[in-house]
């Protein structure tokens, strides 16, 4: 397939690489000629961690790079091309801008087969493409920071996007190796959002209210409910911890799921002092300048889980 990844940023560079690594060619288009400059040695160096943890399906760092060019001509990007895959900053006159373009140069280059997919994380398709006239050919497809370690990616129609694209945008999404789940319709936060949230409310609430310590409800993900998540989830976790399964579980259980989601204080901001408090955790937890350390720490950590993984 001929893939265009449009704007090259920290997630534009993920997509290039995944398309890539799966066969495809790809172009990479950016308004910031420096922002391409960078790119390439970026996605090398990110192909390279690939290769040593066994991630790059035997092939050669060089042979994947070089089915990635970069490019500031969008119209030949465009023409013939079977899926764009936009990467610009979450700002919704910015969307609403670059879709249009993207729609007038679908007009003018013909290709009206081409799929325009969002990477965006909250912004839901139907703010900023509905006046488009190749509007059925556009939705959301939200990957999670590091999408070549993190798989899922969150495939979003608007009201008028066609159920064929949506199917394609699954499909292609397949044969590159990533997760792809489909939404029915729009929600705001998708699924990624809403699920994380609601912890992260709990945990804030929890916080505020005495009833343990920031480093505490890491802790209870991080060595607890976490691991067995990061291979199953909620409702596989419900089926197999009743003996016949999730009827069982929820005629045993449910009354206390509701009892104590009903004991689930206000949704607001927390106060100052909490948000000071679960900062003052996380800097004994990582000093502030070793940040950069742990981030990197965690990707390192993505990958052997994802080659963990691949053994399953
Ligand atoms: P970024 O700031 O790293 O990169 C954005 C790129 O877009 C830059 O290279 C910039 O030059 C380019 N750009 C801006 N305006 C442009 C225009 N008009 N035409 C062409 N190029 C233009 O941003 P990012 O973090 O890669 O985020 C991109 C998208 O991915 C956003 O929608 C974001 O919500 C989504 N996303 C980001 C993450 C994340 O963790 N960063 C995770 C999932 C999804």
């Amino acid at each position: 397939m001929k893939i265009v990844i449009f704007g090259s940023g920290l997630i534009g560079r993920c997509w290039a690489l995944l398309f890539a690594r799966a066969g495809n060619t790809v172009q990479l288009y950016d308004k910031e000629p420096a922002q391409l400059n960078g790119a390439l040695d970026d996605i090398e160096s990110k192909l390279k961690g690939l290769q040593s943890s066994g991630l790059l399906q035997g092939q050669a760092v060089a042979d994947v790079l070089k089915r990635i060019s970069t490019t500031t001509d969008l119209d030949g990007a465009i023409t013939g091309a079977d899926y764009l895959q936009e990467c610009v900053p979450d700002i919704v006159d910015l969307k609403r801008n670059v879709f249009a373009q993207l729609d007038a140069l679908v007009e003018k280059t013909g290709n009206s087969k081409i799929i325009l997919a969002s990477s965006t994380s909250v912004i839901p398709a139907s703010t900023f493409t509905e006046p488009l006239k190749h509007r059925s050919r556009c939705l959301v497809a939200h990957p999670i920071n590091p999408p070549h370690y993190i798989p899922v990616v969150e495939v979003v129609p608007a009201p008028w996007t066609s159920p064929e694209v949506t199917a394609e945008t699954r499909r292609i999404l397949d044969s590159i190796g990533q997760a792809p789940v489909v939404l029915n319709c729009e929600v705001e936060g998708f699924l990624v959002n809403r699920l994380q949230f609601a912890l992260l409310m709990e945990g804030y609430r929890l916080v505020e209210a005495g009833v343990c310590s920031p480093a505490d409800i890491d802790t209870t993900i991080s060595k607890g409910l976490g691991l067995r998540w990061s291979f199953m989830g909620p409702f596989q976790t419900i089926d197999l911890n009743a003996p016949g399964g999730v009827d069982d579980y929820c005629k045993r259980y449910n009354p206390g799921v509701v009892r104590v989601c009903k004991d689930f204080g206000e949704t607001k901001d927390p106060s100052p002092e909490t948000v000071a408090a679960i900062n003052a955790a996380m800097r004994e937890e990582v000093p502030f300048e070793d940040l950069a350390k742990r981030r990197e720490w965690r990707d390192n950590r993505l990958a052997a889980l994802a080659v963990h993984k691949l053994q399953m």
